[in-house]
């Protein structure tokens, strides 16, 4: 039987969801990649559905169309020239390259803000493909390409990514040992945001969420308490847990102003509100209330590859659990729209759902 890629018979039809149109996705076939220098081409096994995928599907567009499924798992098929470090039937998950060295943020030794990774992370680097994960294939940048570890499955790789994120938004918190945090939305950003803000030493942690069975989650996962709302005890929580202070770090998860509002009416003086990955409402913040706290608000924005690497080390020995957040029968790119149509992240269950393009 041919590979993608087979020499004698040359590239084998792939298929691919695309949008048309606000809530019309088309699953159709179109030929399959070959890698130009510099990219690698990727089977993918499994592609995590996240919350910036409906908001595209809703409105019918994408920024950029490589970001449309962007939390995928898949093994190498093919080696573009130039690439070293990657070949085929290499596991692997879509991430960032190490800062690039020669953009200019780069260049005035600003590595954090590079570039390079920051087009990667939105889909936008010069060797994006026109699509995203979910399809049977895909080409990219080989240097985004990073290798899975072979303790991690991949159906659970695809969580790679949105721990990544989390791991980010810990780090741009300034979270200590200690600190009382609070978690605004229990999607799965934010349950990972728990998680790892009780392995990075949060003495007390707290989320909010309307999904009753999302907070009974959030408990299995370790954190203390769970509220579907911040007046449902929370404040009381908070107070006993924080000497009336507040809470040190207030993770925003979702992109609401009610949560926005929580965040402001949490934290303590010298605290800090940390958006992550989210920021519609950052419009309507009110400096006037960071201000009588002289608290910091913060932006968190996708992650590096060291975030990933930190991930993967976690998950390997089973410290970060990812499994209890996706949900347990995974789908097919045919049932991709239906998907959509029901709204992700069911409230009675986990909240990821995986598709696996070539089927299971
Ligand atoms: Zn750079």
């Amino acid at each position: 039987m041919c590979s993608t890629h087979c020499d004698r018979h040359g590239l084998v039809d792939m298929r691919v969801a695309r949008l048309n149109g606000p809530r019309s996705l088309e699953i159709t076939d179109r030929p399959g990649h070959w890698p130009a220098a510099g990219q690698v081409v990727v089977e993918i096994t499994a592609c995590g559905v996240g919350g910036s995928d409906r908001e595209a599907w809703l409105g019918g567009t994408v920024v950029a169309p490589a970001w449309f499924g962007h939390e995928w798992a898949g093994k190498v098929t093919a080696v573009g020239e130039g690439v070293a470090g990657r070949f085929e039937g290499q596991r692997v998950v879509a991430g960032v390259s190490p800062p690039c060295g020669s953009c200019s943020p780069c260049g005035a030794g600003r590595s954090s803000n590079c570039r390079t990774v920051l087009e990667q992370i939105v889909g936008l680097d010069p060797l994006a493909a026109d699509h995203g994960g979910f399809a049977t294939e895909t080409v990219a940048d080989a240097r985004r390409v990073v290798p899975v570890d072979e303790a991690i499955s991949f159906i659970d790789a695809v969580l790679i990514e949105p721990a990544a994120v989390a791991a980010h938004a810990i780090r741009r918190s300034g979270l200590r040992i200690g600190d009382v945090a609070v978690v605004v939305g229990g999607g799965t950003v934010g349950l990972l945001t728990s998680e790892l803000a009780r392995l990075a030493g949060a003495a007390h942690i707290a989320s909010v969420d309307t999904s009753i069975a999302r907070n009974e989650l959030a408990c299995d996962l370790g954190v203390d308490a769970a509220f579907t709302s911040v007046d449902d005890g929370l404040r009381h929580w908070l107070d006993d847990h924080s000497g009336g202070l507040g809470a040190d770090v207030v993770f925003i998860c979702v992109d609401t102003e009610e949560a926005l509002a929580a965040g402001l009416s949490l934290v303590c003086p010298g605290g800090a509100i940390v958006a992550v990955g989210v920021g519609n409402r950052i419009d309507n913040l009110s400096v006037t209330a960071l201000l009588a706290r002289e608290a910091d608000f913060r932006v968190s924005l996708g992650y590096s590859s060291d975030d990933i690497d930190r991930v993967q080390a976690l998950m390997r020995q089973d410290r970060l659990r990812v499994r209890p957040l996706r949900q347990p029968d995974v789908v097919g790119l045919d049932e991709l729209n239906a998907v959509f149509e029901s709204g992700i992240e069911p409230a009675a269950g986990p909240p990821k759902v995986v598709v696996r393009p070539n089927g299971v």
